[in-house]
């Protein structure tokens, strides 16, 4: 055993800026061995035939993981790639290198609880000792105002009492050099997306931006939206916005996979508030993010009820399972414009704006009466920036299982349409067989006489379908 060397095992912290396991391996060690393992259980069916990680956020994926790589060969190190089970493999690895410890970042729920703890029963049983870090948040762990499992089941609550009790800690600087031993090319070889049994995705060029995984990307859409195109000081107005790049700051793919680190947004908030604009609005990003630790504190309170049909509440309530239902909402056919250009948005980019799942959600939960879970395992396949917190907890609230009990997560479609949609644009871009019908009429095809259906090629029932449920027709 070589007491100089350490693995760093990257999980869903694939960057080098602000990396507190990297940070301070490099700092303890002389030699360190940065690695990377597919997991393959995450590349499973799940429930309805659903892959569990779909072809979108796979790709996007493979490409935080080869930016990690090429972050790192630029300070002299590397990245050891491999795929299976992280819990046999990486322990194999520091073996093979005879490193002394395994750091790695600390998740929360099940699937990732389950693997930490088998890989730090394997290390130790080899003698090899491991060190966890927490780093997810914009509040760290240790610094709430009161233990994790009673983290306040209102999120004003949660929000105010961290605001007043909490410093937000400052980032880990960036190592300029990291000493590696070497590896063979088969060690560093790219996963390809055959290898994780799914096609290349097709991406039509008119998605909201091009997505690319990575630390240096996720860099660059800050410096975009904050510094050239000085969009911060404007999110509060925009972010309710449902079409193009800018409306909102889509961070939120690369803070899933980590690949840029909350407390460093934070940070460049604080400064763009000094050297810009202060206003509601640079506050607001941050009250978002609050939003996702907020998350991903009640999952680590609640543990696996956050899964389960009655969720952390313990709802009795029944649930439609009607599996040919549940697919035409899923595949944008429920004649409801403003849901299917949602999903179809959803289906050919792995993205979606957050009034839209609102919108999407509400519709599977309250009008169609279908077990929240399956819109959540579909949103799990699909979307790029899936966070099991942020996912299951956004489900459970719009389902009612989950927490703030109070507010009513109702979304009447036509009413929101309204408000956010108002000329038909975002359904036009989406639902093209329907964009020659004018003005908010797009939203309800339904309601307008034959000769108008006529005149704008749209034949219900033909090249778009008939409403799923009753729609009143909405004057406005
Ligand atoms: C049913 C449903 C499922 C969702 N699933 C996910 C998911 O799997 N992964 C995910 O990151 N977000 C999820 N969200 C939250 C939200 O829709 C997205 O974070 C947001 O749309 C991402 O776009 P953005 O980065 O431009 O957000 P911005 O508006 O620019 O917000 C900045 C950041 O704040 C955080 N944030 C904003 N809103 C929320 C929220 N409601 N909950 C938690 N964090 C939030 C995100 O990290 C986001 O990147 C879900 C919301 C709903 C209603």
């Amino acid at each position: 055993m070589n007491k100089n060397r350490v693995v760093v095992w990257f999980r869903n912290d694939l960057r080098v800026h602000d990396n507190a396991s990297l940070f301070s391996a490099v700092k303890k060690y002389e030699e360190v061995i940065p690695v990377y393992c597919y997991d393959e259980r995450q590349f499973e069916t799940i429930r309805l035939g659903l892959p569990k990680t779909g072809a979108h956020r796979a790709k996007f994926l493979i490409e935080s993981v080869e930016n990690l790589k090429h972050s790192l060969q630029g300070k002299g190190s590397n990245l050891l790639v491999l795929k299976g089970k992280p819990e046999e493999l990486v322990v194999t690895v520091a073996e093979k290198y005879q490193a002394s410890a395994i750091f790695f970042s600390e998740e929360v729920t099940d699937e990732e609880k389950r693997v930490e703890v088998a890989l730090e029963q394997n290390a130790w049983a080899k003698g090899i000792k491991t060190e966890v870090f927490w780093q997810s948040t914009l509040f760290h762990l240790q610094d709430l105002p009161f233990p994790v499992n009673q983290t306040p089941e209102v999120f004003t609550q949660f929000r105010k009492e961290c605001e007043k009790f909490v410093r937000i800690q400052k980032v880990f600087s960036t190592p300029d050099a990291i000493n590696t031993p070497a590896f063979t090319d088969a060690e560093t070889n790219e996963v390809s997306l055959k290898v994780l049994g799914l096609n290349e995705p097709e991406i039509p060029s008119s998605g909201v931006l091009r997505f690319e995984g990575g630390e240096s990307a996720a860099l660059g859409r800050l410096q975009a939206y904050f510094w050239e195109q000085d969009l911060l000081k404007v999110y509060k107005e925009t972010r309710n916005g449902l079409l193009g790049a800018d409306y909102s700051s889509k961070f939120s793919p690369w803070l899933a996979l980590g690949c840029i680190s909350p407390k460093y947004i934070y940070w460049e908030v604080l400064r763009y508030e000094k050297e810009r604009k202060k206003n509601q609005s640079t506050y607001w990003l941050i009250f978002e993010l609050i939003w996702r630790d907020y998350f991903r504190f009640i999952c680590k309170k609640h543990g696996n009820k956050v899964f389960q049909l009655k969720g952390i509440r313990n709802v009795e309530e029944q649930w439609s399972r009607n599996e040919s239902m549940f697919w035409r909402w899923a595949e944008g056919q429920t004649g409801i414009p403003f849901v299917d250009a949602n999903m179809r948005e959803l289906n050919h980019t792995g993205f979606m704006s957050n009034r839209g799942r609102q919108n999407v959600a509400s519709f599977l939960v309250n009008d169609l009466g279908i077990d929240w879970r399956w819109g959540a395992s579909y949103f799990e396949s699909m979307l790029i920036d899936y966070d099991v917190c942020s996912n299951w907890g956004n489900w459970m609230y719009v389902a009612g299982v989950g927490n703030d009990p109070r507010e009513n997560r109702y979304f009447n479609i036509l009413k929101q349409a309204q408000n956010y949609d108002r000329k038909g644009d975002y359904i036009r871009h989406w639902i093209p067989e329907l964009a020659r019908i004018p003005g908010f009429d797009i939203h309800q095809p339904h309601t307008l006489h034959a000769s108008d259906l006529r005149k704008y090629q749209v034949s219900l029932g033909g090249n778009y379908p008939h409403p799923v449920v009753k729609m009143k027709a909405f004057s406005y």
